[in-house]
């Protein structure tokens, strides 16, 4: 049982399926029974119900949600000094920084997709994770996994 997608700002009826990107998108969307969708009209972002009609995207590197959790290794992020055991048989791709706080952090890829760009990217993607954590007040992770979708 579809519902039918209505874009709140054009009125448009199609709708295409958006990755998602957050903790709360990923964690907390679910359990409220909500999904990011695109306006295919007007681009805009919004939730909508699990029920609502959207159209998979085109270049689907959607992949399923479950295969990330049975490949092994997995990109990681970890506090430096805190996790050297955790990088043991990953290549160290780069350390970043948080401004904020000046806790650093160790980008570490499985030695057979280990790749610099994916790496840079990765250091954007956490730097708004890091901000994020200081407009909440939130600790940063010891440990964090690096999103698939890069790769
Ligand atoms: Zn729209
Ligand atoms: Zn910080």
């Amino acid at each position: 049982m579809l519902r039918r997608y209505q874009c709140l700002d054009c009125g448009g009826s199609d709708a295409y399926r958006s990755r998602r990107r957050t903790f709360l998108e990923n964690y907390i969307l679910p359990f409220l029974l909500l999904k990011p969708v695109r306006c295919a009209n007007c681009f805009r972002r919004s939730y909508a119900s699990v029920f609502t009609a959207a159209r998979e995207r085109a270049s689907g590197h959607n992949g399923p949600q479950f295969a990330n959790l049975v490949e092994q290794p997995k990109a990681i992020v970890v506090k430096k000094g805190w996790g050297e055991a955790v990088l043991a048989g990953l290549r160290e791709m780069g350390t970043l920084r948080c401004d904020r706080c000046g806790e650093e952090f160790v980008i570490g890829h499985p030695p057979k997709i280990a790749d610099k760009k994916t790496a840079e990217k990765q250091a954007h993607w956490l730097e708004r994770l890091l901000a994020e954590d200081h407009k909440h007040e939130k600790k940063h992770a010891d440990r964090i996994e690096l999103p698939q979708a890069y790769f």
